[in-house]
């Protein structure tokens, strides 16, 4: 998707501070940071929202959540963390390709909203 944010910074047209990449996944930090430790992890391929998985690219999705798993070891988040993902307008979604906040470095606050 040529106007998607965040396929130009999977294609290198925007530069963003990587912390993982493979074949199909990228994460890289926040550029906003809500707390200490926030990483964006997202499919290269363009996935609008959490609302648009589908069994054809649900795969990738298992993939970025075991990368959420070591992201946050290597992170040192060992007092735990949150995982967002925010879909629709309700939700605030401002970015229209899938990605995953990790949240972490501090006490995150009990509500969901
Ligand atoms: P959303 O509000 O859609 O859940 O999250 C979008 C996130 O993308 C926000 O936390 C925002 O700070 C982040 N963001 C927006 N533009 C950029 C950018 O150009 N680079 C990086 N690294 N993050 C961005
Ligand atoms: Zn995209």
């Amino acid at each position: 998707m040529s106007d998607c944010l965040f396929c130009k910074i999977v294609a290198g047209d925007i530069p963003s501070t990587k912390v993982y990449e493979d074949e199909t996944v990228l994460a890289f930090r926040d550029i906003a940071p809500q707390a200490p430790t926030h990483i964006l992890v997202i499919p290269k391929a363009h996935i609008a929202s959490v609302a648009c998985i589908a069994p054809e690219n649900s795969a990738v999705v298992a993939h970025i959540f075991e990368v959420i798993a070591k992201i946050a070891a290597q992170e040192g988040l060992d007092g735990g963390y949150r995982v967002v993902s925010n879909c629709g307008a309700d939700a605030g979604q401002t970015v229209h390709h899938l990605h995953f906040h990790i949240l972490g470095g501090r006490q995150l606050n009990l509500e969901m909203a």
